[in-house]
C-alpha cells in the first residue's frame, strides 16, 4: 500500500455532496450539536462549505475535532481504499487551494 498519512490528508472529510456523512438513527442523540439532515429515512450530518463541521483547521493542518468519538462510517473508512484514492484524487488539490487562500 502507497504510504498514506491521514494527518496530511483529510481528503475524505471533504464532499460536495450533500448527503455525505451517514450516521445511524442511534448516532442521531450524539451528534445533535450538528446540523443532521434526512433523506429517505436515512441520517446525515449535514456538510459545511463542502467539508465536515467536525472538521477544522489549526496551525496549516485539518484534524478531526470528535475523532474519538467520530461516527461508525469514519471508523470503517479503510485508509488505502479504493474511496481513499478516489477521495484523494477529487479533493487533494481543493484542500491544499483552500489553506494557501486562509494563509495569504
Ligand atoms: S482519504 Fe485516505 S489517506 Fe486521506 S484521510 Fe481519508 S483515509 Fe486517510
Ligand atoms: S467526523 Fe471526523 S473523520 Fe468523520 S468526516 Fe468528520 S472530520 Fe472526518
Amino acid at each position: 500500500m502507497e504510504d498514506f498519512n491521514c494527518l496530511e490528508c483529510s481528503a475524505c472529510c471533504f464532499s460536495d455532496q450533500k448527503y455525505y456523512i451517514l450516521i445511524s438513527f442511534e448516532e442521531r442523540e450524539k451528534y445533535k450539536d450538528f446540523s443532521l439532515i434526512t433523506l429517505s429515512n436515512l441520517n446525515f450530518i449535514e456538510m459545511k462549505n463542502g467539508k465536515c463541521p467536525a472538521l477544522l483547521l489549526k496551525d496549516d493542518k485539518y484534524y478531526c475535532s470528535i475523532y474519538e468519538n467520530r461516527p461508525e462510517v469514519c471508523r470503517k473508512f479503510e485508509r488505502g481504499s479504493g474511496c481513499c484514492r478516489t477521495s484523494r484524487n477529487q479533493n487533494l488539490v481543493q484542500i491544499q487551494l483552500r489553506k494557501d487562500a486562509i494563509s495569504e
